[in-house]
């Protein structure tokens, strides 16, 4: 743990991953673990681990990168911390990300710009850019992140590590600082496939205190990391490999998919026609359901307070015009918007249609195959600034990955090359709860 902490120190001012070290704390557990031993419970003792900055950690500042939560010290763990403690594992500090999670490039941080690990003159994507990063960087052996439209799968795409987002419910989201709750779910970022299983393992399975957690039964997941993929139905969707995909991307992950056919893999392609409407019917559920958690950051019960104010009114317009960001201020408005009564039925309800559609033709397909096979993002990391005029342009990056959540299925970005020196991330499908099969592949393919 003092060997992670002192690295982290020594690297940090090259990639800008970390708002907060946990040192106290972290060697605190190190410590205790040294006295009592470890128990056969304990599948993560004594390994480090990095956390995204929108969960709570009990005594340790979580901002969520915005400075609406500047010193906020929450008086309780996330639920995933506890599992991870409880296994063992070593939390050792805070990782930067969008604010609120709401970004693709980890640029709407509030506090730092964290670096692309392979070539710091580029984004690391996002929103969960510090825990992509940090993995990648070999700063710490794996890190949590939050996946509402591809905040997951993204960053480890343009970092080369295996994010996972599992289906919606299966990890316990109480801690997690909500931005659109029906979408956002907690995942592990990792170096390999095994790791990632056995982080899940950890982490996965009902809680109470979660009124949308799953009581499904948790398997092992590292019960299929076999090598053997030979007779699973691989499905293409065509839609994700056309316009605005870059074609070198394109070239990569065909590769990819030419391997897992290599390795026994029936591969067919099929067609997901409503894939065209999952960004617009993301921004406007997932913003909508931003102004409503949102609207609790109000300076009166905790985080950031406006001074020198006249009236209580003044007050909540001074702490949320100085707290928030421009892209948070954005979403509010187009959600508060997109639900208000005039427009609710041709927004609102119209996106949560197209939702359905989604779903349903993502159902289809999984009752003929396995898993899907795409890319993850349609481009390769680019630099700083870029995308930035025209909020629009930068949305269409996650036109790959927001389907999944909208369909609430697991999702996994694996490594599946490089481009200029920049990595490629391949995304595989699974059904829901299916993410053992996600796994297998993504073993067999590694
Ligand atoms: N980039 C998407 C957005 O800005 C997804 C973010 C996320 O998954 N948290 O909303």
């Amino acid at each position: 743990t003092q060997a992670t902490l002192d690295h982290i120190k020594a690297t940090d001012d090259r990639y800008e991953a970390f708002i907060t070290l946990m040192e106290t704390n972290a060697l605190e557990q190190a410590k205790k673990i040294d006295q009592a031993g470890v128990s056969s419970a304990q599948m993560l003792a004594g390994i480090p681990f990095g956390i995204k900055d929108n969960m709570v950690t009990k005594g340790v500042q979580t901002t969520a990168a915005s400075r609406m939560l500047h010193d906020f010290k929450p008086i309780y763990d996330a639920t995933v911390l506890e599992r991870l403690s409880q296994a063992g594992a070593i939390g050792v500090g805070k990782l930067n990300m969008d604010e609120f999670a709401m970004g693709s490039t980890t640029e709407t941080s509030y506090y730092k710009q964290t670096k692309n690990a392979w070539d710091q003159t580029k984004i690391p994507g996002g929103s969960s850019g510090g825990s992509a990063v940090s993995v990648a960087a070999g700063q710490v052996p794996f890190a949590l992140g939050s996946d509402t439209g591809g905040s997951i799968r993204q960053p480890a795409a343009f970092n080369g590590v295996v994010g996972l987002k599992p289906t919606y419910g299966r990890v316990s989201r109480w801690g997690l600082i909500a931005f659109a709750s029906s979408l956002d779910q907690i995942g592990p970022i990792t170096r390999t496939v095994e790791d990632n299983a056995l982080v899940l393992n950890a982490i996965a399975g009902y809680d109470a205190r979660d009124q949308t957690s799953s009581k499904q039964t948790v398997p092992d997941f590292t019960a299929n990391l076999t090598g053997n993929i030979k007779g699973m139905k691989i499905a293409i969707p065509k839609e994700y490999f056309g316009d605005g995909v870059d074609p070198k991307v394109v070239s990569v992950v065909k590769a990819g998919i030419a391997q897992l056919e290599a390795l026994g893999a029936h591969v067919e392609e099929v067609s997901l026609p409503h894939t065209k409407y999952g960004v617009a019917a993301y921004y406007i559920l997932g913003s909508s359901e931003a102004s409503s958690n949102l609207q609790r950051f109000d300076g009166i019960r905790y985080g950031f307070r406006a001074e020198n104010v006249q009236t209580l009114e003044d007050l909540y317009v001074q702490t949320r015009s100085q707290g928030f960001g421009d892209e948070v201020k954005r979403r509010i408005m187009l959600g508060t918007y997109s639900l208000s009564a005039g427009s609710y039925d041709a927004y609102f309800k119209k996106a949560a249609q197209v939702r359905t559609l989604i779903a349903d033709e993502f159902e289809q397909v999984f009752g003929q195959y396995d898993l899907i096979v795409a890319p993850t993002t349609p481009n390769i990391a680019y630099g700083f600034g870029e995308n930035q005029d025209d909020p629009q342009v930068a949305y269409m990056n996650d036109a790959l990955t927001i389907p999944v959540n909208l369909a609430g299925l697991p999702g996994m970005s694996i490594n599946a090359g490089f481009i200029d020196g920049l990595p490629v991330g391949m995304q595989l499908i699974g059904n829901r709860f299916e993410e053992a099969k996600i796994y297998q592949a993504a073993y067999a393919f590694e």
